[in-house]
């Protein structure tokens, strides 16, 4: 079951530099700064509520952050929904017909296990699904 928007992943170039504007507009600092080494990704997480905002910035140049930043531009990249069952739901939506990036979840920022749908089934929006590590 789908419980909440988890969080909205935002790409930008540097971290450093954004988060200026989003401590600003927030009103309060980030409380986590990650680095998600297989991902190629730095994390900074802002809490809003029961939701949070999750900045991603690219460690390198194969980093999925990076492509996305060639093509795109700084902006929303993706949406992370709060899972229950990740495993139920992936199975879920694979009958459903959604394509998965990831069949199998995988470790995540923030203390969570993830995986992705492929944009190409949702009209374009890479979805994100997290459940926290318990
Ligand atoms: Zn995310």
């Amino acid at each position: 079951m789908i419980r909440k928007i988890e969080h909205l992943g935002i790409a930008v170039k540097s971290i450093e530099e954004s988060a200026k504007i989003y401590d600003a507009l927030l009103g309060s600092a980030c409380y986590k700064i990650e680095e998600v080494v297989s991902e190629g990704v730095k994390t900074a997480f802002y809490r809003i509520g029961e939701s949070k905002i999750e900045l991603l910035e690219a460690t390198n140049e194969n980093s999925p952050i990076y492509k996305f930043i060639e093509k795109k531009g700084q902006g929303i990249h993706h949406i992370a929904f709060d899972v229950e069952d990740i495993y139920a739901e992936i199975e879920r939506l694979k009958a459903e017909g959604f394509q998965l990036i990831n069949e199998v979840p995988k470790d995540g920022a923030d203390n969570k296990i993830i995986a992705f749908l492929h944009p190409k089934s949702t009209d374009g929006i890479l979805v994100e699904l997290c459940q926290e590590k318990s």
